[in-house]
């Protein structure tokens, strides 16, 4: 691996960068064997590791509470397996098809409702995304693909550059979706060589960030956030409502403030999904709506996100 962002993520994701949070006291080696812990050296430099509250820890450091398991919380809370067509294409929602572009991510979130996800059977990589694209061809009414994962832009760019041959060949495709968590947690990672790649791109680029609290919005973050601006993306944020992370509606409206003032609109505030193993991040749904109606009372409302949830199965997503 030659690139700096490629050693990084190397780095994180065996944890050899000088502040992994394996020594922290709340650690928990059972829960690190249910899901390994990965965090970058660039969103672990937020953590105020003197306060067990800390919003960006508690995302990230595999604790106790994640060997408790409850009833009504599973492994595919989301119907993932059930939508898949072939391994790797995920097909849900009319005129969209979802990618598994990347089995793993720079960050491990504890909360993740893919947690469990079988990657090493389920995701595309580049030798099989020729199924995938026949898929696609085969399906008029695709008009969007969206690259998900583990997070997509693991993947080296000219992996990517290789995939979006093929898919602007297919002349139904018009979108190009990336759904992320990278710009705010490995922002070196929108270099140079990937502005090269997206700026010309003939499909409209829309990059769905993944984005909880307002101090994972660092300066380097704000800084790829500029760039995939300049590249032509249309820049959208999800969230997750989490317990004891961004439950209260100040640390709501501080991030969407923050989120717009950084040109990123937010779409999305995802109702917990009943992922096994990370039972602690639940907000009961009454809360929730309490919450985001706080939330309208205090923001115009396109710096609302929809309160939404999926239900396995269901043809789109669900407004609470
Ligand atoms: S970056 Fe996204 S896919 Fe990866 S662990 Fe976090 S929530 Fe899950």
């Amino acid at each position: 691996m030659s690139n700096n962002w490629q050693q990084q993520l190397q780095q994180a994701l065996t944890n050899q960068h000088d502040k992994p949070l394996n020594q922290h006291p709340a650690f928990s080696d059972a829960a690190n064997e249910l899901f390994t812990h990965a965090i970058t050296a660039e969103i672990r430099d937020v953590i105020d590791i003197h306060n067990p509250q800390d919003p960006v820890l508690r995302q990230f450091l595999p604790t106790a509470d994640e060997t408790i398991e409850l009833q009504h919380f599973n492994s595919d809370p989301v119907g993932d397996e059930a939508a898949t067509q072939i391994p790797g294409l995920i097909h849900k929602y009319h005129g969209r098809v979802l990618l598994i572009a990347s089995g793993s991510c720079a960050v491990n979130c504890r909360y993740c409702f893919r947690r469990h996800f079988p990657y090493s059977q389920s995701f595309a990589p580049r030798n099989r995304w020729r199924a995938s694209i026949d898929y696609i061809a085969q399906h008029p009414e695709i008009h969007e693909v969206i690259l998900s994962g583990g997070d997509p832009l693991t993947q080296e760019t000219k992996t990517l550059a290789q995939l979006t041959r093929n898919l602007t060949k297919i002349t139904h495709v018009k979108t190009l979706r990336i759904h992320s968590r990278i710009p705010v947690v490995l922002s070196q990672r929108i270099d140079h060589e990937f502005m090269q790649w997206a700026e010309p791109l003939r499909l409209k680029k829309v990059m769905v960030l993944h984005v909880n609290h307002a101090n994972e919005l660092t300066t380097k973050a704000q800084n790829a956030i500029k760039k995939l601006k300049q590249s032509g993306f249309t820049l959208l944020n999800q969230s997750v409502l989490l317990k004891g992370v961004n439950d209260e509606v100040e640390v709501l409206a501080e991030l969407s403030k923050k989120l717009f003032e950084n040109n990123v609109l937010p779409y999305y505030l995802h109702q917990f999904d009943p992922v096994q193993n990370a039972t602690h991040f639940m907000i009961e749904e009454t809360t929730a709506k309490e919450i985001h109606q706080q939330l309208q009372a205090q923001l115009p409302g396109y710096l609302v996100p929809k309160l939404v949830k999926e239900i396995a199965g269901e043809k789109h997503k669900i407004n609470l």
